[in-house]
């Protein structure tokens, strides 16, 4: 296999109600065997309908911190009163087996992962306005509104790091979105990204303050 085909590390961001999980899971039914995406761990609760070891392993406050304590997770961040990490062995065998994988992961994560790995791609997903955004996490019906609240908060302080993101990713058509990504890290793995150019957080600099306006507008409960 020649070093162009090795797969690559893909990191993906979003806001709570970007629909990133969706894309993500679209993103494994139509090509599946090109990525591999990681399970991480979690000590939230369950959602309904979510399955411990597919969406993630949820796992106890003590599991999750012997995970720590045995260097069992390539990085880890709380994010709204819970951990999240991601584990290493996972991330290890599917990179030596030749698939890009791809951590689903907040900023805080990704940052970790970049300063380790600083070959990887990071893609920064976002709904095409604050509004949208806003209304996708309402009328999923499964936080309430302190958590929401919360959320909406977390999603202010992430906008300030969005510049260290490699592209934005306006998830407006879903199916759309899914083939750009598949498109952008294909690109990435074979180090052709010239077309990518409009996709840079500095070529999207006007949206993003607009955003980042709007998000701490609601946040503030305007
Ligand atoms: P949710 O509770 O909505 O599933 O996830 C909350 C946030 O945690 C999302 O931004 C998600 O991307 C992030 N997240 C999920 N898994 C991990 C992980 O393993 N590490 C880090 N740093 N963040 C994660």
């Amino acid at each position: 296999m020649s070093s162009l085909q090795k797969g690559i590390l893909v990191v993906v961001s979003g806001f709570s109600g970007s629909g990133k999980g969706t894309i993500m899971k679209k993103l494994m039914e139509k090509y599946s065997d090109k990525y591999a995406l990681s399970v991480s761990a979690t000590t939230r609760d369950p959602r309904p309908g979510e399955e411990h070891g597919v969406d993630y392993f949820f796992v106890t406050k003590e599991e999750f911190e012997d995970m720590i304590q045995k260097g069992a997770l390539v990085e880890y961040a709380q994010y709204v009163s819970n951990y999240y990490g991601t584990p290493k062995a996972y991330v290890e065998e599917q990179l030596s087996a030749g698939k890009s994988v791809i951590l689903e992961i907040e900023i805080q994560g990704a940052l970790k992962i970049k300063e380790q790995f600083p070959d990887t791609l990071l893609l920064f997903v976002t709904a095409p306005s604050a509004e949208e955004l806003k209304n996708r996490l309402t009328g999923r019906g499964t936080e309430t509104p302190e958590v929401i609240a919360a959320r909406l908060s977390r999603a202010v302080e992430e906008s300030q790091g969005m510049e260290e993101y490699d592209y934005l990713v306006i998830n407006d058509k879903i199916d759309e979105t899914v083939d750009l990504v598949d498109t952008i890290i294909e690109g990435q793995k074979n180090q052709n990204t010239e077309g990518f150019s409009n996709l840079s957080l500095s070529s999207n600099i006007n949206f993003v303050n607009k955003l980042r306006e709007e998000l701490s507008g609601f946040s503030k409960g305007e």
